[in-house]
């Protein structure tokens, strides 16, 4: 039997800043090496997004002009997303991706925008600013350093239940005040890492597509297949 992974690119047509589709290639990349096939479809636009059709999310960053459109669309695609999020599913947002499923978002001309409200951060502006630049952090969980790319005028902070994915070691992440970027809830990432995050950082990748797997596969033993997976960092 061959095992497979089905993703779900959230408004993949809209929202793909500084290439975030690389996530899905990556996933493929990995996922050859131990011949677990990946498809993926766009979700987008009045399209219905069914939690039981997909095993990955990724939603990638965007402009404040496409967020606008996925604000008011996503409403419709909420309570499968937040199902999706509460069955342990991976999910990797990213940016933009990342502000929509906290609580709102404030535009750089200051309009508030509504998240699905999957995890509790929120984001409000920077007046006339972006941070912009190389980002290093490194996951207090397991003591691995990610690298990426930042660009973004909102300043997230989190909620009391979420955790950060890392410790900000160069640049600004979340917020530029409080040293955390990104945010983890279940098996949701949230992060401002183009880049994009799953070709930059392989362990992140593999561990990502174990998770994928883990969760379609619950009476399969990975540990072999995991020590096949040759990851790359740079
Ligand atoms: N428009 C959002 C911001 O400026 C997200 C940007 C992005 O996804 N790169 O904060």
């Amino acid at each position: 039997m061959t095992m497979s992974i089905r993703v779900a690119h959230l408004y993949g047509d809209l929202m793909n800043t500084y290439g975030d589709i690389g996530n899905i290639l990556a996933l493929q990349f990995y996922a050859k090496q131990i011949g677990v096939e990946v498809t993926s479809d766009i979700v987008s636009l009045e399209e219905d997004f069914k939690a039981d059709d997909y095993d990955f999310v990724v939603f990638g960053g965007g402009q404040d002009f496409e967020q606008t459109v996925v604000a008011d669309d996503i409403q419709s695609k909420k309570a499968e997303l937040i199902k999706f999020i509460e069955a342990n599913k991976p999910f990797v947002a990213v940016c933009g991706g990342y502000q929509m499923l906290g609580k709102y978002y404030v535009d750089a001309k200051g309009q508030k925008l509504p998240g699905i409200e999957a995890m509790n951060h929120y984001t409000e502006q920077q007046h006339d600013h972006r941070f912009i630049g190389d980002v290093v952090i490194e996951n207090e969980k397991n003591g691995n350093k990610y690298h990426g790319f930042e660009n973004h005028q909102g300043i997230t902070f989190l909620g009391e239940d979420e955790h950060p994915l890392g410790k900000v070691l160069q640049g600004y992440g979340n917020n530029g005040q409080d040293g955390t970027e990104g945010a983890v809830h279940k098996n949701t990432v949230g992060t401002y890492f183009h880049g994009p995050i799953m070709t930059r950082n392989g362990n992140f990748a593999k561990y990502m597509l174990f998770q994928a797997l883990q969760n379609k596969y619950p009476d399969t033993d990975f540990t072999e297949m995991k020590k096949q997976v040759k990851t790359y960092e740079y």
